[in-house]
């Protein structure tokens, strides 16, 4: 029977035990924290984003393009949905291709990935580091902050650095370098923006709708669209994390928000005019009612240099299309991000080229495998960094069990 060592029970731990384990393997992971799959059950605020039905390669990042294809195809996202269904968890997909469990609780995740580990017999060991793993002629020599263990293969997935409130660590890129792997330089991804934008305060805790562009040198660079939230220090919500990595990788970076992208500038400009016209009374400040949520409706007209309480019959020529321009161009300089704290994934990681894709195996060690976020590969936002875990987990455990 073929020993094999998982380092880290997480999201692309548990998924490679668990398949190791199905092939006969004995299994062992462990996990530093107090319990396995930390992390995982605070996913998706709560609800565990899983998956996107729409993933494929060209939603993930890295040096070495499509490394992630060949998991992929061979457990994508409708594999996983299936698998978890097997394993007891029914799950819901959304319109836009992102998939949760139907319970809508993370937690629930980690409840069915524990139970199938212990039903198949993994060994689970938390509370245990990994401090180093050594490789010898018959196998590795795994040394714990508790003693010492050996297996005939290694699956590190150890995670990345992002999220280091939910056991984020360098721990998994220093195992892998002690192997004589290298590393990419490591970067934030999925990551709330700081702004130095004085309306922020005035629009803390507003979710809105928004096509959002990120401009450097007056140019375009990235583009999302989707949920904006705004915070006290800047900007976050799925349509933010989507750019952010372009957003901090650009000088002089500043976010764009277009807060009606139903609706051109000119059809706008017209309906203020009419309101004007027809309701001349109106207090300015309610000039936007109807069409963005009050509050902001308020701080764009201030946006302007208006008065909000002067009556909306004030406005001058050209007021109308200023305040349309801003409603659909408000425009904020980004001064940096949350930090690795609170990033959702992390940008780079130990070189994927060290590493075959067809098996995840290292190609400097053999009996060595990695998985999941400790590699150099990040998706995008809306579940597809956690189906590379699954995807590339689930191969590295088929393949490590492998006589
Ligand atoms: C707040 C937040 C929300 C997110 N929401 C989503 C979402 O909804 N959808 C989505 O697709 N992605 C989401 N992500 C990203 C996703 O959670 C990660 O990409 C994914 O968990 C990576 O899986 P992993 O198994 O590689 O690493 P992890 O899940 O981080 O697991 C690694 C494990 O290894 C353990 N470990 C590390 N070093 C050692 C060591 N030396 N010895 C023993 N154990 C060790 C850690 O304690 C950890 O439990 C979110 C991330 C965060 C931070």
């Amino acid at each position: 029977m073929i020993d094999v060592a998982v380092i880290g029970g997480g999201a692309a731990g548990m998924m490679a035990a668990l398949e190791a384990a199905s092939r006969g393997a004995a299994v062992s992971v462990f996990e530093r924290q107090a319990r396995v799959g930390r992390k995982l059950s605070v996913t998706g605020n709560g609800r565990c984003n899983l998956t996107n039905i729409q993933a494929s390669s060209a939603h993930y990042h890295g040096e070495t393009p499509d490394f992630a294809g060949p998991a992929l195809r061979r457990f994508g996202p409708e594999e996983t949905l299936r698998r978890f269904r097997e394993l007891g968890l029914l799950t819901t997909v959304q319109a836009d291709g992102r998939a949760y469990p139907l319970s809508d609780s993370a937690g629930s995740v980690v409840d069915v990935l524990r139970y199938a580990m212990e039903a198949g017999g993994v060994r689970l060991r938390t509370g245990c580091e990994v401090k180093a793993v050594k490789a010898g002629k018959k196998g590795f020599r795994i040394c714990l902050s508790d003693g010492e263990a050996y297996a005939d293969r290694v699956v590190v997935a150890c995670g990345g650095a992002a999220g280091e409130r939910f056991g984020g660590s360098e721990l998994g890129y220093r195992l892998l370098e002690g192997l004589g792997h290298s590393r990419t330089r490591l970067g934030r991804g999925l990551v709330q923006l700081r702004s130095d934008n004085r309306c922020c305060r005035s629009l803390k805790g507003i979710r809105a709708d928004a096509a959002v562009t990120v401009l450097s040198g007056g140019r375009s660079v990235a583009r999302s669209a989707g949920e904006v939230q705004f915070t006290d220090y800047g900007l976050s919500g799925p349509a933010i994390f989507e750019i952010s990595s372009a957003a901090l990788s650009s000088a002089d970076a500043a976010v764009s928000l277009d807060l009606l992208r139903e609706v051109s500038e000119a059809e706008l400009a017209r309906l203020l005019r009419r309101r004007a016209a027809s309701t001349p009374q109106l207090a300015l400040e309610d000039a936007f009612v109807g069409t963005v949520q009050n509050r902001i409706g308020r701080v764009l007209v201030g946006v302007c240099g208006l008065k909000g309480s002067a009556p909306i019959s004030v406005l001058e020529d050209g007021d109308a299309e200023r305040l349309a321009h801003t409603a659909k161009n408000f425009l904020f300089p980004i001064t940096g991000d949350m930090g690795m704290e609170y990033a959702q994934v992390t940008v780079g990681g130990v070189s994927a080229r060290e590493f075959d894709p067809n098996t995840m195996e290292s190609r400097l060690c053999p009996g060595l495998f990695a998985c999941g976020e400790v590699l150099d590969v990040d998706g995008d936002c809306g579940g597809f960094n956690l189906q590379w875990a699954w995807s590339s987990g689930r191969l590295a455990g088929v393949c490590a069990a492998e006589a």
